[in-house]
């Protein structure tokens, strides 16, 4: 529900005839302000939200690789990369947010560069 900012009237729907085509405007039915009603729906004003981010667990996990940019001087451990088999990678700890303090462990092939984590 909307209230005029002129004078503070709730604005009604009305139609608004238009050379090509006729539209729904909110009119305050005292002063004839006019705004164009922003949804069908009616429930006050729509925030229409750019579609969040949604990384796949795989993106996900390139993003915090990139973010671990300094792995050089990460350890790397004997584990075999599931992407081409080399049998040695980078292994980090990263904190998942949360209730659970548990981390999660990375892995990224020293060879090909894939990174995985550890699904326990
Ligand atoms: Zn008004
Ligand atoms: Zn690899």
């Amino acid at each position: 529900m909307q209230f005029c900012p002129k004078c503070g009237m709730r604005l009604a729907l009305a139609i608004k005839e238009g050379k090509r085509s006729s539209r729904v405007v909110l009119k305050c039915p005292n002063c004839n302000y006019e705004v164009k009603s922003r949804s069908s729906s009616g429930e006050g004003e729509t925030v229409i939200r750019r579609p969040t981010e949604k990384l796949t667990p795989q993106e996900a996990i390139v993003v915090i690789s990139q973010r671990e940019a300094n792995l050089k001087t990460a350890p790397t451990q004997r584990v075999e990369c599931p992407r081409c088999g080399n049998k040695e990678a980078y292994v980090w700890m990263v904190q998942t947010r949360g209730a659970d303090e548990s981390s999660t462990q990375f892995f990224r092939c020293t060879k090909c560069r894939y990174t995985w984590r550890e699904y326990s």
